[in-house]
């Protein structure tokens, strides 16, 4: 756990680049903190909707880019997972909110960040999910919140807003790298692959916010999960065929994904191949 931990903050602090917003539809924005985070701002008829928070570092950047956007308190805030650079900033970006994640974001959150969680609770008030598929009424806008139980961590939660056809998928979705994979918090990469297939195929041609990279579409949202696929099916051939970890991270070739880039020491094939060894070989 603490190296999980060691691993997101290392990410975070990899590229400590200014946040920029741009709008992507009339009413929702997208602030790219580059690897401290990506955050959705939707203008619902009830106040802004903040999807995600970034890491702490980012937060004066980040608020103020969304008080540029609006400048109503945002009316709710919805925590994609518990990694630091989507929660961190919480605290400053949800005071006087309705803080919205999975309950099992929630308690990985508490777990991993008391201090963290103890400042949020103190500002905002916090509204635990608990079914699947849930739907968030905001004056006359509707938000589908969906948690697919086990993918990038066991407490994800994608956002669709169907009126403007716009998915922030959190962390389902790095954009352009190798994604990180939470094995301790109970990551699966074969329910992973599905939920994005099951999602891409329910809202074709939706714009896709990622937790990281640039914005696209449901098509290249597929390719990641394409990617998802190979690797796995790589790792396991590996372990059938009685190779090691180590092994494994030499054989395995993830070369014909040429769109994603290895980045940094921490979002590499090879780390990933060896997270999923772990996955599959979990006890
Ligand atoms: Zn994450």
């Amino acid at each position: 756990l603490l190296s999980s931990l060691f691993t997101v903050s290392a990410i975070a602090q990899q590229q400590p680049a200014a946040p920029k917003s741009a709008r992507l539809t009339p009413r929702i924005s997208v602030i790219n903190a580059g690897f401290n985070g990506t955050i959705t701002v939707f203008q619902s008829t009830a106040g802004p909707i903040v999807v995600d928070c970034a890491d702490p570092s980012s937060a004066p950047a980040v608020q103020a880019l969304i008080r540029a956007i609006d400048q109503r308190t945002p009316t709710g805030v919805i925590l994609t997972h518990y990694h630091s650079d989507h929660v961190g900033a919480a605290a400053t970006l949800a005071a006087g909110s309705t803080v919205f994640a999975h309950e099992t974001c929630f308690a990985s959150f508490k777990k991993q960040n008391p201090a963290g969680y103890e400042s949020l609770s103190k500002v905002a008030r916090l509204a635990p999910q608990t079914a699947d598929d849930g739907k968030l009424d905001m004056g006359e806008d509707s938000i589908r919140l969906i948690h697919p139980t086990h993918a990038h961590s066991s407490g994800d939660t994608v956002v669709v807003f169907e009126k403007e056809k716009v998915i922030a998928a959190g962390d389902l979705f790095f954009n352009g790298v190798p994604p990180y994979i939470d094995v301790a918090d109970g990551a699966n990469t074969q329910l992973w692959a599905d939920a994005i297939d099951r999602i891409a195929q329910q809202y074709p041609g939706f714009k896709v916010v990622p937790g990281h990279g640039p914005v696209t579409d449901t098509e290249g949202w597929k390719q990641f999960a394409s990617y998802l696929r190979a690797l796995r099916q790589g790792v396991a051939e590996a372990i059938k065929a009685g190779q090691t970890r180590e092994q494994a991270q030499a054989s395995v070739n993830l070369e014909q994904f040429t769109s994603i880039k290895d980045y940094g020491n921490m979002l590499t094939r090879k780390a990933n191949i060896g997270w999923v060894y772990d996955e599959l070989t979990k006890k």
